[in-house]
């Protein structure tokens, strides 16, 4: 996949269009999900060029990916959700669903999550 500078979360990272930021530093943002599916739903996103969750483990330097995991502790510890725990999501690619081209972490808690996946037909 290449990487399309014109998806939604490269606008927000250019400042073109807003979001409900929660966390920033010179390597990731983190924003609220416009839809969200729980009490806490919150997207953790590279400032990177990164399209999914491989290309940033396998493109990514070393303190881009420390900075993403360091984010998710402060996150996850910012918004309480250690205790009752939380879930992490990555949608890569059309088996997926993955909307925008852009890789980015769901970090879902709040209440209890039910299965990981829906039930299939
Ligand atoms: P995915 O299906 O994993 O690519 O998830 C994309 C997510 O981005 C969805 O949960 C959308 O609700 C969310 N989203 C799309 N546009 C925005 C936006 N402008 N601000 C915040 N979240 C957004």
């Amino acid at each position: 996949m290449n990487y399309d500078n014109q998806n939604i979360f490269a606008k927000i990272l250019r400042g073109e269009i807003p979001c409900d930021k929660i966390y920033e530093n010179d390597h990731v943002l983190a924003f609220n999900d416009i839809t969200p599916q729980a009490p806490t739903h919150i997207l953790l996103i590279p400032k990177g060029p990164y399209t999914t969750i491989n290309d940033f483990g396998k493109n990514a330097t070393a303190e881009e990916l420390k900075a993403f995991y360091a984010a998710i502790d402060t996150i996850v510890t910012d918004k309480n959700l250690e205790k009752d725990g939380f879930r992490c999501i990555a949608n890569s690619g059309r088996n997926a669903g993955q909307e925008v081209p852009h890789f980015h972490m769901h970090i879902l808690g709040g209440k209890p999550l039910g299965p990981m996946l829906q039930a299939q037909k």
